[in-house]
């Protein structure tokens, strides 16, 4: 077996009676766009602390190339850090900024200047040495960081929810950026975020973060076809989850009993559930049909209310006994034609696109 490039294993991280970080493993390739996505307190940022070496954990190693980093000292590990507060040194130029871990590896300076110019060349900053900090927008500040992470060529960079503090037009925009420097120059990259889209904006893989805990790791499109717990299924994407019971289990399939008595078959199960438990059903309101009037569907309830989003069309459907199911329609579908809040409609949707799970 192929020995895995950065190998988080077991790591725990317990400050007093709070266990930040219980379990976590996994192994990232070489080159790859590694995000830790959850919710504020599950454990992400101690995470990658301990990666960067700020923080000890109470079990567990991590591995560089079959390595263990944890004797070396955060200063020595090689590892690039960009932070959500802007974290230049306000009384150095741009140029000194970017240039200070070269001077504190005493490089030469032409090499100093010379990877500068670079550094700064690769955050489309070319020319701007002189400036100091605070002259700077948000933005500017934090791709001047990005320069000075990657400066001297670090294996390894961690991001910790580095554009939080930037608005949502800049912050789309130095995704970008970040994912072209990441094709640019191939650099491993542990990027923490709560932000989902900006998740699969950037990743190659998603760990997603629970209590301390990573509930499951793929790609966007895995994690938002095949989650393996509903929390996952209500990180990802849009959800409903309709309370319904199990009727019969075969496998990893169940049949369900729906709000109002609909039954349908061959939906995925996740985890323990039996016969006559209660069990959470996820669909997501792209895969959901909609038909006018009463007669058809597996779940049936009236329209509250119809929202246009340009693209598609929002509407808000209440099963009676069920929470309202939100539903989400193409421009132009058929069902929208003379449609009203008030009006019953009846729902459709594939056993193979919704999933249970143990409630
Ligand atoms: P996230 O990055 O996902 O928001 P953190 O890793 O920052 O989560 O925190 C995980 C948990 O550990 C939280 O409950 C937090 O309050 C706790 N925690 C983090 N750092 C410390 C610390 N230095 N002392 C005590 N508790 C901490």
């Amino acid at each position: 077996m192929t020995q895995p490039f950065l190998s988080i294993r077991g790591i725990q991280k317990v400050y007093g009676s709070v266990t930040a970080v219980k379990n976590v493993t996994m192994d990232i390739a070489e080159g790859e766009f590694m995000t830790f996505l959850g919710p504020s307190g599950s454990g992400k940022s101690t995470t990658l602390y301990i990666l960067a070496g700020f923080q000890d954990p109470t079990a567990g190693d991590i591995l560089l190339k079959g390595r263990s980093l944890l004797a070396t000292p955060s200063h020595k590990r090689n590892i690039g850090m960009v932070f959500q507060r802007y974290t230049l040194f306000p009384h150095l130029s741009v140029g000194e900024n970017v240039a200070f871990p070269l001077r504190i590896r005493r490089r030469p300076q032409a090499e100093v200047a010379d990877r500068v110019k670079a550094a700064l060349k690769l955050v489309r900053l070319e020319g701007f040495e002189d400036r100091m900090p605070a002259n700077m927008s948000g933005g500017q500040q934090q791709r001047v960081a990005l320069a000075r992470a990657l400066v001297y060529n670090p294996p390894v960079l961690l991001m910790d929810e580095p554009l939080s503090a930037l608005d949502k037009k800049l912050r789309e925009e130095i995704q970008y950026e970040i994912r072209r420097i990441h094709q640019e120059t191939g650099v491993t990259i542990l990027y923490v975020t709560h932000d989902q889209e900006e998740a699969l904006r950037l990743s190659d893989r998603i760990a997603v973060f629970s209590q301390g805990e990573i509930d499951q790791i793929g790609s966007g499109p895995e994690l938002y076809a095949d989650p393996a717990t509903r929390f996952v299924a209500g990180f990802i994407g849009d959800s409903n989850f309709v309370d319904t019971e199990i009727v019969a289990v075969d496998g990893k399939q169940a049949r369900l009993a729906l709000p109002g008595g609909g039954i349908i078959d061959g939906v995925p199960l996740h985890g323990a559930v039996r016969v006559n438990e209660k069990a959470s059903l996820l669909l997501r309101p792209e895969r959901i049909d909609l038909q006018a009037g009463n007669a058809d569907g597996l779940l049936v309830g009236e329209v509250r209310d119809i929202t246009f989003l340009g693209n598609n069309i929002h509407v808000l459907v209440a099963p009676s006994g069920a929470e309202p199911i939100s539903v989400r329609l193409p421009f132009g579908h058929p069902t929208l034609a003379g449609l009203a809040p008030g009006a019953m409609v009846g729902m459709t949707f594939n056993a193979y696109d919704a999933h249970a799970f143990a409630s």
